[in-house]
């Protein structure tokens, strides 16, 4: 997976052309669906457009400011609409080194839009490609000012941002996971091993968050002194890169299903080594653990039952649990699956 920036130009104080849409209104939609597109595809996206710059030249070095200060981006991507009276779409580029992601999105983009292409240009002197690190390429989705090229894309937006997307990535983003990325936030007991799990990074808001939080101060990582209040800020990334780190796998702050697992992981470890069998829900592991189960579940089950821990699922914790079951009016099979789970936790 890569990192790329994506930003819209212009902004409410320092406006883009104006014609039958407004540029800086209408390029932000497109932005919003290049990111939602690319996160579905489980890639790191910094959305790198700046509301704030009172002048041209405070908005464009904002915007720069921030693309620099990523490390190891793929490519950065400007997305600005065109005036002038023409038609078509064109794709902007420092140099040759982006030709191959120039092309690909310039071709999805007339494909989806059936709008012309005005072809791959070269530009040394437009700032945001002039001054940043990475690779850049700065897009101009049609035309404000023609009526013809304002319709279709101010209708197709959702369309282009995925096929901005796809040009950058090389592939197809399947509707599937695009449709994950904006789904509700999996239920607590879903999300250590749901893959239809949001992913979650600097930014994320909401209950899915959240919950986050809340997995990683049980598995004793600070999130800071605001505690777990939904708004994924820099100490919660900070608890997260630990945790990646500690799990030795990619560190990048991004909550996916490898930082679900290493977090279930964590959890599961830390309940061991405080021996909590307390009243704190533990997450429902996502599979039944049952008769020849080994490893830390059945460690901890055998541990909430008072039984040896030995971490093998014999024939004595088939028996303890079916008791268990029993007292607690629960299905009896032996098996612990989220209802037996949840009541032991
Ligand atoms: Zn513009």
């Amino acid at each position: 997976m890569a990192k790329y920036s994506i930003h819209a130009g212009h902004n409410t104080f320092v406006p883009g052309a104006h014609g039958y849409i407004k540029e800086e209104v209408v390029d932000r939609k497109i932005k919003d669906a290049v990111i939602t597109y690319l996160r579905a595809d489980g890639q790191t996206v910094y959305d790198d457009t700046d509301n704030e710059g009172k002048t041209q030249n405070e908005n464009l070095s904002a915007i720069v400011q921030h693309v620099n200060a990523h490390t190891g981006l793929a490519l950065a991507v400007s997305i600005h609409l065109n005036a002038g009276g023409g038609t078509g779409i064109e794709v902007y580029q420092y140099d040759s080194k982006t030709d191959a992601a120039a092309t690909r999105v310039l071709n999805n983009i007339c494909a989806v839009t059936g709008l012309r292409s005005r072809g791959i240009k070269k530009n040394t002197s437009l700032y945001v490609l002039r001054n940043t690190k990475s690779p850049a390429i700065l897009v101009e989705c049609g035309f404000v000012d023609t009526k013809t090229d304002a319709e279709i894309v101010s209708s197709k937006t959702d369309a282009i941002g995925k096929a901005i997307a796809e040009g950058i990535v090389n592939k197809t983003i399947t509707a599937d996971n695009a449709a994950n990325q904006s789904a509700k936030p999996a239920s607590a007991t879903q999300t250590a091993s749901s893959k239809k799990s949001p992913l979650l990074q600097n930014k994320s808001t909401g209950s899915a968050v959240k919950e986050l939080q809340q997995e990683l101060i049980k598995a004793g990582y600070s999130i800071g002194k605001a505690g777990a209040d939904g708004i994924f800020g820099t100490a919660t990334e900070r608890a997260v890169r630990a945790l990646q780190s500690d799990y030795k796998i990619a560190v990048d702050g991004v909550v996916g299903p490898d930082t679900r697992a290493a977090l279930s992981k964590a959890v599961s470890q830390k309940a061991k080594a405080t021996g909590s069998t307390g009243t704190s829900v533990v997450t429902y592991p996502g599979t039944a653990i049952k008769r020849g189960s080994q490893g830390k579940n059945v460690e901890r089950i055998q541990r909430a039952l008072s039984l040896t821990v030995d971490g093998i699922f014999g024939t004595k914790t088939e028996s303890a649990v079916k008791a268990y079951q029993k007292r607690h009016g629960l299905a009896v099979d032996g098996i612990v699956g989220p209802k037996t789970w949840n009541m032991l936790f």
